[in-house]
């Protein structure tokens, strides 16, 4: 069900109901962070692998405190310059954070969605949200309420604002004595974090970049169901094939036009995998972006996602 009204969702969530909510990056899934079944039916619901764990939502400053067990210089400083905004923070939680919405670990994943409603809907819950995208996992991450009830049915409650502002996941970035590392690129650079702390690489994890899978984030990811190809040039485009571009498609092929800046680009990205998946084609073909700088990175990252092989 569709609605815009924030109380009915609320409620919805004090009664350990799930609601699906607006952010600026992709619609998430809403459950109360601190009650273990509301976390665990929305793992079920995702399908999602109970060791990758759940970012947070918060809606101030207070809030954050008490899910971590330190709240440094650094995370206040961050906080401060990104909040509300597409990043998120992971850093050793309190005991108040249940291991359900951790994957089992001693860290948590916390951000402040700069969206209106998703921050009116955690005063008027009066708690932070665990916020996963609201879609299966695996599959296109939703940017409209309409995918969302495509991806989870018409059972889930979903709050609609129209379709998200920015467009893809936010950066996360683990939080050590070090440094930050990068876990996964966003539309918040690295430029803009290293003017606040130094950016170290991962003893667990490959570079962000590298096409291997890692902790909590699955090689294959917001895939189409129908075969998903990077190209670098649109030469020879098989009759069967949709192609998702930026530059002029080959004359006759089935073809989405994807703006050329990379906000316009991002915001534009997975609505343009689903269109295109709604062919059922028996290749989706997609022009490689080479554009330059945060955005573009993070959306490269989710191209590559959506075209690994399983
Ligand atoms: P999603 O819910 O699809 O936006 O994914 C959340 C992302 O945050 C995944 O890549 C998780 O692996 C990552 N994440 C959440 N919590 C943690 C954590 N405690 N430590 C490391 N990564 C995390
Ligand atoms: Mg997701």
């Amino acid at each position: 069900m569709i609605t815009s009204d924030i109380q009915l969702a609320a409620d919805k969530l004090s009664r350990g109901g799930l609601v699906a909510f607006p952010t600026e990056t992709v619609y998430g899934l809403g459950a109360d962070a601190l009650d273990e079944d509301a976390v665990r039916r929305v793992f079920a619901l995702k399908g999602r692998p109970a060791n990758n764990p759940l970012i947070v939502h918060v809606s101030s400053i207070e809030m954050a405190k008490s899910l971590v067990c330190n709240w440094s210089k650094t995370a206040s400083l961050i906080a401060s310059r990104f909040w509300p905004g597409p990043l998120t923070m992971v850093l050793p939680k309190s005991d108040r954070v249940p291991g359900v919405v951790t994957g089992g670990g001693d860290t948590v994943a916390i951000r402040m969605p700069d969206h209106e409603i998703a921050r009116s809907l955690i005063e008027s819950f009066g708690g932070p949200l665990v916020g996963p995208s609201a879609n299966r996992s695996g599959t296109i991450s939703p940017t409209t309420a309409e995918h969302v009830e495509a991806s989870l049915g018409p059972d889930t409650l979903v709050l609609d604002a129209g379709p998200c502002q920015r467009g893809i996941e936010s950066t996360v970035i683990r939080i050590t004595e070090a440094g930050a590392e990068i876990l996964r690129p966003g539309v918040t650079g690295t430029n803009e974090i290293e003017e606040i702390i130094s950016i170290v690489q991962s003893d667990h994890e490959p570079p962000a970049n590298a096409p291997l899978p890692s902790p909590g984030m699955l090689t294959k990811h917001y895939a189409p169901s129908s075969e998903t190809r990077l190209v670098d040039d649109l030469g020879e485009i098989p009759g069967e094939a949709v192609v998702v571009c930026i530059s002029e498609p080959p004359a006759g092929s089935r073809a989405i036009r994807m703006p050329s800046d990379a906000s316009g680009y991002a915001a534009r990205l997975y609505a343009a995998l689903r269109e295109a998946d709604a062919f059922a084609p028996e290749i989706i073909l997609i022009e490689r972006p080479a554009g330059k700088g945060p955005i573009w990175d993070a959306v490269r990252d989710r191209l590559r996602r959506a075209s690994a092989q399983n």
